[in-house]
């Protein structure tokens, strides 16, 4: 009996059939009779029509009666794909799958043989390691007055003479007292084969840089925020998902001779590999296990130059990391079960940026607890308000075909933009959040905050709540015929519900 699964009373094996479900075909059901009992109707994940190559891995649904069952296997390790109700799927390594045969643990195969995990697809529609920074610096050089491309870091590889990549970001804005300026930082791509979590950054830089002079509320945003956006914080591992691995992590090895069965997962963690509450549990202390949580905290070149960018950077108010999958927005904490002292504003931003993709919005511990992740350093350490989006589902899985992106790209682009306006005045949050369509200015409280019941506009730059001009609502948005640019300046436009909450103030015209 293997000490890390078990427990005083026994593992999960009390209740359950007890019978350790393996070696299904991949036609088979493949949730186990013992977990739908549990779970309800959670759907049937499957594989099928996977392809499989061996990486010493295996891709498992496990049966867990609660929470604390649940942690225990993320504690030892299991790199989880997908949380639902009484069932978990991901892949375990070698060593747990053992663990969970010894331990009786309910769980099905998804794999069709032990050792044998799913090889991914790459779209060449997606960037890569290589492409990408020709397509940043092709883009920067359309746009020189308000962006430049920047290097923050290098990679693993790179630190260690074995070629490697730098770490790159968009800096947009105009102007030249940007730090003086509120700020905002996109992430993407800590875990190489999450292959959309590059793009939606590189949209939201495209979308800036297309709408700024056209756009108001773009263009202003451009004007007033100091916008960093990195698409790619793990080029090594990503020339690994390039190549139809399932790599997650950086690719640090300490060891000269690598196996076949470790190339599949050699490596450290990014995300649980940052300084906050590092090696707090939901991370793994074994360099084999995908959640490996590295040597010590910030032991990767990475996370060091994510962490010095932040540190040196304090007028940044918000970060926002993509990962895939599963369709979710998480905030801090990931280390602690306990609510932050944020808890209210973070789940009321978290629910509105869940709303346009029907997204669960939820504390990242209320999955189960991880520690080492972005979120908690950049919040815990630094104050800004710090937010996770999981992108994708488990059909589209790490490696969806280029063309979901566009789909993607609708769910997370008003929430982007929205965190955009609130990084000047976070405390807006829990009033409407203006929005330009169509010649309207439409006020939404994404059925989270109350509907916009008065507005004001301001001329030349955004007053303070109630010191503008009121201006007619109708429904919930304001036409904009009769409200017209002054020639003394923009026009500003900030909502209140019902309950006196203020939101955002937002460019109307230029
Ligand atoms: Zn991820």
């Amino acid at each position: 009996m293997n000490k890390r699964l078990s427990t005083a009373s026994g593992w999960l094996a009390a209740t359950l059939t007890g019978a350790v479900a393996v070696g299904c075909s991949l036609s088979t059901p493949v949730i186990a009779p013992g977990a739908s009992q549990i779970a309800g109707n959670v759907g049937t994940l499957s594989l099928q029509g996977r392809r499989f190559v061996q990486t010493g891995e295996t891709a498992v649904s496990i049966s867990y009666r609660s929470k604390a069952e649940l942690q225990k296997l993320v504690d030892a390790g299991l790199d989880v794909w997908m949380v639902q109700p009484g069932t978990v799927s991901g892949a375990v390594s070698r060593q747990l799958l053992n663990e969970l045969k010894e331990n009786g643990v309910t769980f099905t195969m998804l794999s069709p043989t032990e050792g044998y995990s799913i090889r991914s697809t790459f779209d060449r529609g997606y960037q890569t390691t290589a492409s990408l920074p020709g397509t940043m610096w092709a883009l920067a050089a359309k746009y020189p007055a308000i962006c430049k491309v920047e290097d923050f870091g290098d990679s693993w590889e790179k630190t260690t003479g074995k070629g490697g990549s730098d770490l790159l970001m968009f800096h947009i804005g105009a102007g030249n007292n940007k730090a003086q300026k509120p700020g905002i930082v996109f992430f993407g791509n800590h875990h190489a084969r999450e292959l959309v979590t590059v793009e939606i950054p590189l949209r939201l830089a495209t979308l800036l840089l297309e709408g700024y002079g056209k756009d108001p509320a773009i263009t202003d945003l451009v004007d007033t925020r100091d916008i960093y956006i990195a698409p790619m914080i793990n080029p090594d591992g990503h020339v690994h998902a390039e190549k139809g691995e399932s790599w997650r992590k950086n690719t640090h090895s300490d060891k000269a001779d690598v196996t076949v069965e470790d190339r599949g997962y050699f490596g450290t963690d990014l995300n649980r590999n940052y300084g906050f509450k590092w090696a707090s549990g939901g991370a793994s202390s074994n360099p084999t296990d995908e959640t490996y949580m590295g040597k010590s905290a910030f032991s990767e070149p990475e996370t060091q130059a994510v962490r010095d960018f932040m540190v040196s950077h304090k007028n940044i108010k918000i970060m926002m990391s993509y990962h895939s999958f599963s369709n979710l927005i998480l905030w801090p904490w990931g280390w602690s079960n306990s609510p932050t002292p944020d808890a209210d504003k973070l789940s009321t931003i978290g629910k509105k940026l869940a709303a346009p993709g029907k997204y669960t919005p939820e504390q990242a511990s209320d999955l189960y607890v991880a520690s080492g992740i972005t979120d908690d350093f950049t919040y815990g350490q630094l104050g800004m308000l710090s937010f996770t989006t999981e992108i994708g589902t488990w059909n589209d899985h790490f490696d969806p075909p280029y063309s979901r992106v566009d789909k993607f790209w609708g769910e997370n682009k008003d929430g982007a933009l929205y965190l955009i306006k609130l990084a000047g005045e976070t405390n807006a949050a829990f009033g409407p959040e203006p929005r330009l369509e169509n010649g309207k200015v439409v006020f939404d409280g994404h059925g989270v905050t109350g509907k916009v019941t008065e507005v004001e506009t301001y001329v030349g730059k955004p007053g303070a709540p109630g010191t503008g001009t009121k201006v007619a609502v109708k429904g919930e948005s304001i036409d904009l015929t009769g409200i017209e640019a002054t020639g003394k300046g923009r026009v500003y436009a900030r909502g209140r519900d019902a309950n006196g909450n203020w939101g955002p103030a937002m460019a109307i015209r230029l």
